[in-house]
């Protein structure tokens, strides 16, 4: 029997222990805790995305800075705005929304955010301390929501064979670090990979992160596996669907995380997760 992977509930369930340390925070250190959203340009998918970072602030009560620049906006502007945010002590993690309009350099601007309120985990040097499996490493948050719903759901991923479908820098790499980490003996899967059938058919826990609708069949799940979803595609139909075949698959796994409802609701609360601990490591409280 498949168990569907509840993502919504585990992620609301976070967000009110969030809540919980949120108002302890304030107690002993007389502010909120602060996250600062920077978005510049008008990318539509961008400015839904912003919202849903306000809101989930709103929910766990933590204080959210938005900062709106125009898509004209120079690079010497849009760096002296994120100094000037990173300089704010109220204010515990900052990201800047992606994608940035054309004009501007993205690595240069997002690398001026200090690694400790990166909380977005992108910056580079976290990825290098999420590399060297440094228990300091801030990583980014679909990844670390997904961990969190395999330890939630009491899944032990040590010693287990993982594979992950893709090998980007915000999903797939960082998910393989943390599986490495986690002891998993982890194999990364990319558009060159070989024989990507069989090497899927061998994951005890299979991740997909492909960004292709229905790419993972049945024919790719061994007997038992877990798989977990994180594509948000569109089907013939112009639904929402995941990058696994659901139906084909959900009779042979022993796990599945749906799309929408498994790893999606997660990213978001990560990134108040993350929030959260930057302001608890920088005050020196316990999260
Ligand atoms: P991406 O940057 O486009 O990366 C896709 C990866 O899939 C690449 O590494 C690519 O290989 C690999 N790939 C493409 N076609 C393949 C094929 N035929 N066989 C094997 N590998 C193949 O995408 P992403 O940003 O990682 O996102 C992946 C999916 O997750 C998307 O659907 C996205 O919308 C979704 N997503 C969801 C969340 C969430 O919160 N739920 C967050 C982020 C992303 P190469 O490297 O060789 O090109």
């Amino acid at each position: 029997m498949c168990k569907i992977i509840d993502g919504k509930r585990h992620s609301a369930e976070i967000r009110d222990e969030l809540r919980t340390f949120a108002d302890s925070f304030e107690k002993k250190c007389g502010r909120r805790v602060g996250l600062a959203v920077i978005l510049i340009g008008d990318d539509p998918a961008s400015q839904v995305y912003v919202r849903n970072k306000e809101k989930a602030c709103e929910e766990v009560g933590i204080k959210s800075f938005m900062y709106t620049l125009g898509k004209e906006v120079s690079q010497e502007d849009a760096e002296e705005l994120v100094r000037t945010v990173c300089e704010d002590d109220a204010i515990d993690g900052v990201i800047v929304q992606l994608p940035l309009p054309g004009h501007l350099d993205r690595k240069k601007i997002c690398s001026l955010i200090p690694v400790e309120k990166d909380v977005d985990g992108f910056s580079a040097e976290n990825m290098g301390l999420l590399a060297l499996n440094d228990g300091g490493a801030v990583s980014a948050c679909t990844p670390l929501g997904i961990m969190k719903l395999l330890e939630r759901e009491g899944i032990d991923v040590s010693g287990k064979n993982a594979v992950v479908v893709g090998r980007s820098a915000i999903v797939g790499r960082p998910m393989s670090l943390l599986l490495l980490n986690a002891d998993a003996t982890v194999t990364v899967c990319h558009s060159k990979t070989k024989d990507l059938e069989k090497v899927c058919a061998g994951a005890d826990i299979l991740v997909a992160a492909v960004g292709r609708p229905k790419f993972i069949t049945a024919a790719m799940v061994k007997e038992g596996a877990v798989v977990i979803d994180v594509g948000m595609d569109r089907d013939e139909n112009g639904k929402l669907c995941g990058d696994v075949d659901f139906e084909s698959v959900k009779g042979k796994c022993s796990y599945i995380t749906p799309v929408p409802g498994g790893v999606g609701p997660m990213t978001v609360t990560m990134l108040m997760y993350n929030t959260c601990r930057s302001a608890a490591r920088r005050n020196d409280v316990r999260l």
